[in-house]
């Protein structure tokens, strides 16, 4: 039997009057928020929701801030009907869908911008990206009201720039990390991956798997430098035109490590064609 479709809300009045009746009702709610095109690892941050609130609402915005490039817009996929089938089937009791002038009204001014953990990563190579990504979670978690929102360690930096911008401005709401879910060949989940051609998407492991040999590498004692020296020489060996960054640093505030720490984690981002994927793991020996 195919499931009751997914209640879907466009403006912040009605996001405020459904979350607050839940609320003013004794329900708990979960956000999570997307940029849409839902696959497994989306619906994996809803089944976490579900397990920890009573209502869970996933938010649906293609964020014109956080991109520094108008062409990665236009091609982000967008797909609202199969989203809107996807969160019925793992009830989520609501879908928040504004529009571009419900986030930004005309005269829109104010920037949220966090130093430190935003810097270098993927901050450093995408201005102003991560202005954006705290701009509009900021709003959304003033606009829903909810208790808790959910995030990917795929995103790891992003996680803990919204980790900190919610700490440091007093915002009522727990953020809740979630694993990293891959393809069997051990690929990250991404909406990304869909502009892979069949060709690209044979190469696209080699991130993952290069991130793995490095933790390996790093553990049995091998230097930092020389082993993120192999790490880029791998992926683009793989058929990766351009290696952004393969780089260890503190997981908790990111700074860039030269040695290993019991805190340590890989990252790393590179292009396949017009295509940009990002992935990062933990060194550890588990
Ligand atoms: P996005 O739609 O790409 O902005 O992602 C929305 C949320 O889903 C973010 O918190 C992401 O970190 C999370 N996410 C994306 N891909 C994955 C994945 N493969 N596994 C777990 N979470 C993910």
């Amino acid at each position: 039997m195919p499931s009751a479709a997914v209640d879907i809300v466009r403006t912040v009045h009605d996001l405020r009057e459904k979350v607050g009746s839940w609320r003013a009702g004794g329900l708990t709610v979960g956000l999570i928020p997307t940029m849409g095109a839902l696959h497994a690892g989306h619906l994996s941050l809803v089944r976490a929701a579900l397990d920890r609130y009573d209502r869970a609402v996933a938010t649906l915005f293609v964020n014109p801030r956080q991109f520094d490039r108008l062409e990665d817009l236009a091609k982000y996929p967008r797909t609202e009907d199969d989203d809107a089938a996807k969160l019925a089937e793992a009830k989520a009791h609501l879908l928040y869908a504004p529009n571009v002038g419900e986030i930004y009204p005309e005269g829109y001014s104010t920037n949220i911008s966090v130093s430190g953990v935003s810097a270098g990563l993927c901050g450093g190579d995408r201005p102003g990206h991560f202005d954006g990504v705290a701009t509009v979670c900021t709003k959304l978690f003033l606009q829903s009201g909810a208790d808790g929102a959910f995030f990917g360690e795929k995103d790891f930096q992003q996680l803990r720039v919204v980790q900190r911008f919610v700490r440091d401005l007093n915002i009522p709401i727990v953020i809740h990390p979630c694993p990293t879910v891959r393809e069997e060949d051990g690929l990250a989940l991404s909406s990304r991956n869909k502009n892979l051609t069949a060709e690209m998407r044979t190469r696209a492991p080699a991130i993952y798997n290069s991130l793995r040999d490095a933790a390996k590498r790093l553990l049995d004692g091998n230097a930092v430098e020389a082993v993120m020296a192999e790490g880029t020489d791998k992926i683009r060996s793989a058929g990766f035109e351009k290696v952004d960054y393969f780089e260890l640093r503190d997981a908790d505030n990111l700074q860039p490590l030269d040695s290993l720490y019991p805190n340590s984690r890989l990252f790393a981002a590179a292009w396949l064609g017009p295509v940009r994927l990002i992935d990062n793991i933990a060194v550890t020996n588990s």
